[in-house]
């Protein structure tokens, strides 16, 4: 079966999905995207996912391009046309097509919206879960605005290539004072010795992960203590546990980092009832 992908008002197969050369995603990553979770055919979390791409159109001035209620409509059949019950649905939003030129357009042109989903391999997650992760450590190179979801992922995606290089699956941001900021692609977490489950604030440094704050959610009902604070790879190393979030991975236990095992170097408890928890607390629609 064919993937079909939405693009500016149609649904069209992926071989033929293309956008304009002049968009300004394409020439200067001036748009922003979502990936929402895809749990039984229903789309986890999409009230929250839609209210963050609300605050990265706002903060880079992109006008959103329709009412929620009709991207939404659009999400959902490209979920149905796709046959997606485990995967994942991708948005993205741009500041649209003009002639090359960095400031803004001067007379508004539309926003371009493209959506596609796609399924995931619901058994290699699990798998993943049940052993752990390994992460590699590198220096923070990023903008000081990653609290934007923008499409400009060119350090994500060298960090991202470095771990996979390493044989690793996730890549960690350490900045100048020795912190962890967060994954190339997922929020960072670890779990102290006396049980305390930390994970760094949410200012312009990360993403405001979906998963993250609804992870708030769990321990809360776990009566879990959250500590919400800078951590360092000293305190990595003096983990019991350790784990990254994102829609896509959910909870993922982390047993390495660089060349140090994490606590014992197996899946600990606290990151395993996590996500077997998770689920329970997310929203479905
Ligand atoms: N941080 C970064 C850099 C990400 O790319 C992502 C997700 O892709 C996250 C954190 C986790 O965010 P969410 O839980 O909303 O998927």
């Amino acid at each position: 079966m064919s993937r079909i992908a939405y693009v500016n008002g149609r649904y069209v197969p992926l071989r033929d999905a293309s956008v304009n050369v002049e968009d300004r995603g394409y020439q200067f990553a001036d748009g922003v995207y979502e990936v929402c979770e895809i749990r039984d055919g229903r789309i986890v979390d999409m009230p929250r996912h839609l209210a963050r791409l609300k605050r990265s159109l706002g903060e880079l001035r992109i006008a959103a391009p329709m009412a929620p209620a009709a991207l939404e409509a659009i999400i959902r059949e490209v979920i149905r046309r796709n046959r997606i019950t485990y995967g994942i649905v991708y948005l993205q939003i741009t500041r649209g097509v003009a002639r090359r030129d960095h400031a803004f357009p001067t007379t508004p042109v539309k926003p371009a919206v493209v959506v596609t989903a796609r399924s995931l391999n619901f058994a290699r997650s699990e798998d993943n879960a049940a052993n752990g992760i390994a992460v590699v450590t590198t220096p923070e190179n990023r903008w000081a605005r990653v609290d934007i979801k923008s499409v400009s992922l060119l350090p994500n995606v060298l960090a991202k290539q470095a771990a996979r290089e390493r044989g690793a699956y996730e890549a960690w941001f350490v900045d100048r004072d020795g912190v962890v900021t967060e994954g190339a692609s997922s929020n960072a977490w670890i779990v102290t010795r006396d049980g305390r489950v930390v994970t760094r604030p949410a200012d312009h440094s990360i993403l405001s992960g979906i998963t993250r704050t609804v992870l708030f959610n769990v321990l809360e009902a776990l009566q879990l203590k959250l500590e919400e604070r800078p951590f360092t790879l000293d305190d990595v190393r003096n983990a019991a546990e350790a784990f990254v979030t994102s829609a896509t991975q959910i909870v993922m236990p982390v047993v390495r980092v660089d060349d140090g095992q994490v606590g014992d170097g197996k899946v600990g408890p606290v990151a395993r009832r996590l996500r077997e928890e998770f689920h329970r607390f997310a929203h479905f629609s």
